[in-house]
């Protein structure tokens, strides 16, 4: 079984020499224990995060040991009574191509009718950040204008849908004209910024906003939210969802010059967490796997086949190599 190891902690940018490949033999059953072939991996920007040693809200990877992530697979075998060969299961121990367990840790995914490697995106985790960074940080009305970074992304691209369908005015940023161009003419969002092209942040997502901003979905940080926050409207509210533009930062990263915004417009700026919120899980699962299956809500993804891509894969996040979901078919 093949499985991707962090070889040494990134410096800026990951590189291909960051991970290493490692093929070990799999391991015989014992009992009470489930084999399992991993079928679908994600890779996601918070992994990142997780190759600096650093105390944070999850534990860091360790240099040598095998990496972390969402994984969807297939019961091989099970000595397991709570599992039975065939079905498909959700785990955190994707970077690998076979795994054992104990059982702990792995859900049997319901049958949905919905493609399996959709509860890696649009039903699982960025989904579910999508709709509770919008709908409960956000606390989002309808006829808010609301600005979303990265809107082309796993999270960016929900969350531009789901504003929608709630009868807000949607705009957004992206670093290609083929992304901005999918988002206006196939999902209605109603105007986009190229970040990469523009002469002048500000007055570009001022001209998408003409009404000012309500909503902010921060997923870049940097310039983009030192720019949204001279454009908020008052009682304006800022998601913190993430800061990608950082992630890869080699030294202090400054800080907006006016955050004396959020006194002028009495603005709220709330960071969040989506496992915190895991109780909604189940009511997000019914009204997103109701919108995916009438179509009212579009989910794409980014593949790249075999676990030797995965860490290509994991790099091109920080290259907008990806429109919706970046995933890694084993
Ligand atoms: P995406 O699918 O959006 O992938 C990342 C995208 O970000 C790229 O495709 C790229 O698109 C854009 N990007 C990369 N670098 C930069 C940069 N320097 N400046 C601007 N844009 C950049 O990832 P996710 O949807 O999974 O995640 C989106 C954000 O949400 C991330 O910041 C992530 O950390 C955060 N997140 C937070 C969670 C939470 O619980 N708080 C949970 C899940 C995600 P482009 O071509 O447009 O540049």
């Amino acid at each position: 079984s093949k499985s991707i190891h962090l070889a040494r902690r990134p410096e800026g940018m990951p590189t291909a020499e960051d991970f290493q490949l490692i093929t070990e033999p799999v391991s015989e059953l014992q009992d009470g224990e489930v084999l399992v072939k991993n079928l679908w991996m994600s890779v996601d920007p918070y992994m990142r995060g997780r190759m600096i040693d650093r105390k944070s809200y999850i534990e860091p990877f360790k240099v040598g040991a095998v990496l972390e992530g969402g994984a969807i697979g297939e019961v091989v075998e099970s000595r397991n009574d709570a599992f039975k060969a065939g079905q498909k299961v959700n785990s955190m121990q994707g970077w690998r191509e076979y795994f054992i367990s104990n059982g702990e840790g792995l859900t049997v995914l319901p049958e949905t009718g919905a493609p399996v490697q959709s509860f890696l995106g649009a039903l699982g985790m960025p989904g579910m950040t999508a709709y509770t960074g919008l709908l409960k940080i956000g606390e989002l009305k309808e006829g808010d204008t609301v600005f979303v970074s990265a809107a082309s992304g796993a999270v960016g691209e929900l969350v531009c849908q789901i504003a929608k369908i709630k009868g807000c005015y949607v705009a957004g940023s992206v670093g290609s004209d083929e992304k901005a161009a999918y988002l206006k003419d196939v999902l209605g969002v109603d105007a986009v910024v190229n970040y990469k092209t523009m002469a002048d942040l500000k007055a570009d997502i001022a001209a998408a906003c003409p009404n000012g901003i309500d909503v902010y979905f921060e997923n870049v940080g940097g310039a983009h939210l030192e720019a949204v926050l001279d454009l908020m409207n008052d009682y304006g509210r800022i998601a913190v969802c993430g800061m990608i533009d950082q992630y890869n930062a080699t030294s202090p990263v400054a800080g907006p010059a006016n955050l004396s915004q959020l006194i002028m417009k009495k603005l709220k700026m709330q960071g969040f967490i989506v496992f915190d919120h895991w109780d909604g899980y189940p009511a997000f699962v019914a009204e997103m796997g109701k919108w995916l299956a009438e179509g009212t809500v579009k989910a794409r993804e980014t593949i790249y086949d075999g676990i030797e891509n995965a860490p290509a894969a994991f790099i091109g996040l920080f290259e907008g190599k990806n429109t919706g979901k970046m995933l890694v078919r084993l």
